[in-house]
């Protein structure tokens, strides 16, 4: 178990494609997660944002591992990756934008060229994302400012914001 104030663990925290999503959405939920601070499991809301593996898509995926992400690659072609990502909903689409892009250049940074494909299959609505030297420089400002409120030692203070009657954090940060 890591000691919050002692932050040692930090030293070792890599900025995963969560805490991204997370950073554009709230950062001190960033901050709540980098600590290991638990949430109420049971909530039915805990899972926004995270995978949602729809059986029209296990046929075409698979799965690699790669600079401590794991992507699904549906295709290969023209000598890049194409890598998919699944979310239950478009509500957070600026946030998983950045998530997938995030994944792209991580794949970058491990020699391989990616596009990324967001997609809702509840919307029946698919996006595709380039890596741009914009969201490069966007996402390697995200990353020092994510270990910046990492590095804290306290969270920061709440902000309210639509994400909280949603957030399995909500009373932690509200009661
Ligand atoms: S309840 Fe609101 S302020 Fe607190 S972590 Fe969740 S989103 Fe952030």
């Amino acid at each position: 178990m890591y000691d919050i104030l002692r932050g040692d663990y930090l030293e070792a925290l890599r900025v995963g494609g969560t805490l991204i999503w997370y950073y554009y959405i709230c950062k001190r939920e960033v901050w709540l997660m980098a600590h290991n601070i638990v949430s109420d499991q049971d909530d039915p809301n805990i899972d926004i944002g995270r995978f949602m593996h729809e059986n029209s898509y296990k046929r075409k995926k698979k799965e690699i591992s790669i600079g401590g992400i794991k992507v699904d690659v549906l295709d290969k072609k023209d000598g890049y990756l194409m890598i998919g990502e699944i979310k239950k909903s478009s509500k957070f689409i600026e946030s998983s934008k950045m998530q997938l892009a995030y994944y792209l250049l991580e794949l970058k940074r491990n020699g391989l060229e990616g596009r990324g494909v967001l997609m809702f299959p509840q919307e029946r609505k698919r996006e595709t994302i380039e890596l741009t030297d914009e969201l490069i420089e966007e996402l390697e400002g995200a990353e020092k400012d994510i270990m910046e409120i990492c590095n804290r030692p306290y969270p920061p203070k709440p902000n309210k914001i639509n994400m909280c009657k949603n957030c399995a954090y909500a009373e932690f940060c509200w009661s």
